[in-house]
């Protein structure tokens, strides 16, 4: 079956590069709401064009609508997780090709990624295969900036499913991701009491003594053993150097590898106690995103699809990641997950970034003979 896929992938490579090219070259990033649009446009055009299905565009209160799509029939489901907005500003990056390497914006992050999927069902369709399964196909507009407009979305379809495949690129050294690190964002606020440094200094309440003693404490909860890092990136307080400062505030960021970890450090950050007498403080949450746990599910998962990439020539391992995707909130409602099933290269969110032309073909491939093995 691996052969039959992958010989008929060969003969439609021309195809399929194309395709790659239009939809790379219809550019958007999240916060171009009227090229976005036409990315879409664009999607749903080549969706139907390829595998004769005609998509769902959602209504998104802000415009990144999400595109869906199915194939197939069957109780069980499995869903395609993919974005197609980049990072890049239109125009910033060249559409080239040098040596091995095809460069463009978004080409790799992750608009390789929806051309293997849904050059999975061409693959299906024209060769006859049935999956057994109904493939659901949902591809999002705002994943950049934390999908605040699709992340319901995404879980809703994925709750019944068997399995959610995210066509992200794998890493840099073609390995799949088998887990993500979580994250939470958080600011502390120190209230104290403003006063004349010279003539008061005794009857103010210095709000950056408070957190100074916090930005210490706070630090120490980095565990590496444990994959958690917790990081106080952005420091502000005080009006002058002759004011006693009555306002001070902290933003962390903080990046673990699971749930039981990201309590740990809610719960730390929130029970600290004042050191400077009279002060005041607050945390605020702000962003998070559970950890994509490397539970036993999602390594079943990467089992298989490593058998397939063998089959097929290709040799990947499994890593657990620092980064999130989509993949991150549907893992953590008990769905096995993969990530990193779309295209191979390097470069993601840079202005160098780009797939490996050799690999694309073969990697597609076992996307499709992988799904017929779940
Ligand atoms: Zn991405």
């Amino acid at each position: 079956m691996e052969q039959k896929i992958l010989a008929y992938l060969k003969e439609h490579e021309t195809e399929i590069f194309e395709d790659l090219k239009s939809l790379v070259l219809t550019e958007a990033s999240t916060s171009d709401i009227e090229a976005l649009a036409k990315v879409r446009e664009k999607l749903v055009m080549l969706i139907k064009e390829r595998t004769g299905e005609d998509s769902f565009v959602y209504e998104a209160e802000n415009g990144h609508c999400p595109v869906r799509f199915q194939y197939g029939k069957g109780t069980e489901k499995i869903l395609f997780i993919g974005h197609y907005d980049t990072v890049h500003l239109i125009g910033a990056l060249k559409y080239y090709t040098e040596g091995n390497e095809l460069h463009g914006p978004g080409v790799y992050d992750m608009k390789g990624g929806l051309i293997s999927a849904i050059w999975t069902v061409k693959a299906y369709k024209d060769l006859g295969i049935d999956p057994g399964k109904r493939l659901e196909f949902i591809f999002n507009g705002d994943e950049e900036t934390g999908s605040a407009e699709s992340t319901d979305i995404i879980c809703e379809l994925a709750k019944d499913a068997k399995a959610a495949l995210v066509c992200e690129p794998c890493t840099a050294n073609g390995d799949l991701k088998t887990g993500r690190k979580g994250l939470v964002r958080f600011t502390v606020r120190i209230h104290g009491k403003a006063s004349h440094a010279g003539n008061a200094h005794k009857e103010g309440i210095n709000a950056i003594e408070e957190l100074a003693h916090e930005i210490l404490a706070i630090q120490k909860l980095t565990d590496y053993e444990a994959g958690t890092t917790v990081n106080v990136g952005v420091c502000s307080g005080g009006t002058k150097p002759n004011v006693v400062p009555a306002e001070a505030e902290i933003e962390i960021d903080c990046r673990v590898k699971t749930a039981a970890e990201g309590d740990r450090i809610r719960k730390a950050i929130n029970e600290i106690r004042t050191t400077v007498p009279g002060t005041t403080r607050e945390v605020i949450e702000r962003d998070s995103k559970m950890p994509m746990e490397e539970t036993e599910a999602n390594m079943a998962l990467f089992e298989k699809a490593k058998i397939c990439g063998e089959k097929i020539g290709l040799k990947f391992s499994h890593q657990f990641v620092g980064g999130g995707s989509d993949g991150n909130e549907v893992s953590a409602l008990g769905i096995p997950t993969l990530d990193g099933l779309g295209a191979a290269g390097d470069g993601a969110h840079s202005a160098n970034e780009y797939i490996l032309i050799d690999q694309y073909i073969p990697r597609i491939a076992m996307l499709a003979s992988f799904v017929l093995t779940i």
